[in-house]
């Protein structure tokens, strides 16, 4: 180890945890190595910070966490908070004010609790779970939430987002994937930040969830050091993209207490998306994504391709220098759909859940 990873450990802010078969993809890395600076701790954790948060995302607000388990902060989706446990502590983590407590598993008040918000809001039609890292809690109790979660009318859609078949992918077994199925639909959030992390063992385990039916999608967070190339990105998104793995957001990393070596500058991180665009196709590109810091939700990001607007037209330039403008029809002849009225009733269900309503004629 580096004097620097040894001094890491010195430091009490958060838990240090990882698989043997994630340090496996490590030992080959001299200190500075990417899969090495997710996994191991490192002085700088405690050095002075530019910014640090215990709580970059405002989860912990009151309005924010209607009961324990639960984090509210869009109308049709909640996170459910089922364990606080994780198989590897990436250095990163923006939850560090829950995660890694190892408290486990809900109490028996908290979860019945969490049921019964869900069960009386109506507006919630996905549920993400969350932690920690669902998957680490054994198939019989997750089968558990689900089937409860199944019980709730309105829950149209379950997501679990994980890092086990980064970090652990022998944990994804038929087993698992066949009863993940009697709950459909079940969407997988990933986390791969590095080609690296994309080992026979990790496709093999995507490829049991496409093959059962889970669309899985990859969420990864912009790393100084790890990831922060276009080399890099392009690499991980077309490895992803070919075992049927949508690229879906790249986060940019929060200010989260002791991440500041990690964090990228968000020029730099605007810079890199420039890069990808007209090289990555529109389904190799994740998404540009910060989250406002202190719970403004999540901002999207595109290339400036805009030069000037107007009502009556857009000025723009293309990702390859070709400049050309876009002419508006006139306003007054927008129209709005025949049939709209069909669908307010659902609409009006998440319309006006923490934001003016929008007006009817839209
Ligand atoms: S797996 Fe997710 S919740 Fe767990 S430490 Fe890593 S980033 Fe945090």
């Amino acid at each position: 180890m580096s004097p620097e990873e040894v001094k890491g450990f010195e430091n009490k802010n958060f838990q240090i945890r990882v698989t043997p078969y994630y340090a496996k993809l490590a030992q080959d890395e001299a200190p500075g190595g990417p899969i090495r600076k997710i996994l191991m701790p490192h002085a700088s954790e405690s050095a002075e910070a530019y910014q640090e948060m215990l709580d970059p995302l405002g989860e912990r607000k009151k309005k924010n966490r209607p009961v324990d388990r639960i984090i509210h902060r869009y109308a049709d989706r909640c996170l459910f908070l089922i364990t606080d446990f994780c198989s590897v502590y990436c250095r990163y983590c923006t939850r560090k004010h829950f995660t890694g407590q190892e408290s486990f598993l809900a109490s028996p008040k908290e979860y019945e609790e969490a049921l019964a918000y869900i069960k009386n809001t109506p507006s919630i039609k996905e549920v993400i779970l969350s932690g920690g890292d669902p998957l680490t809690l054994s198939d019989s109790r997750l089968e558990k939430v689900l089937s409860d979660l199944r019980e709730i009318e309105h829950v149209e859609l379950i997501r679990i987002g994980t890092r086990i078949p980064v970090v652990n992918p022998m944990r994804v077994t038929e087993d698992l994937v066949e009863m993940l199925r009697r709950y459909k639909p079940v969407y997988i959030m990933s986390h791969f930040n590095h080609p690296k992390e994309l080992t026979q063992e990790a496709a093999e385990a995507l490829e049991l969830f496409v093959d059962h039916g889970h669309p899985v999608f990859n969420q990864m967070v912009l790393l100084n050091g790890v990831n922060n190339h276009p080399a890099v990105i392009y690499a991980l998104s077309r490895r992803l993209l070919y075992l049927r793995v949508k690229p879906y957001y790249m986060h940019q990393c929060d200010p989260s207490i002791g991440t500041d070596h990690l964090r990228t500058h968000f020029g730099q991180s605007r810079e890199l998306q420039e890069a990808l665009w007209g090289r990555a196709s529109g389904l190799a590109m994740p998404g540009l994504s910060l989250d406002i810091p202190d719970g403004g939700g999540k901002a999207g990001f595109a290339p400036p391709f805009v030069k000037s607007e107007s009502d009556e037209k857009i000025v723009l330039k293309g990702f390859d220098g070709l400049e050309a403008e876009y002419i508006n029809p006139p306003r007054e002849l927008m129209r709005p759909p025949m049939d709209y009225e069909n669908y307010l009733k659902e609409w009006e269900s998440v319309d006006s859940f923490g934001r003016e309503p929008i007006s009817s004629d839209f």
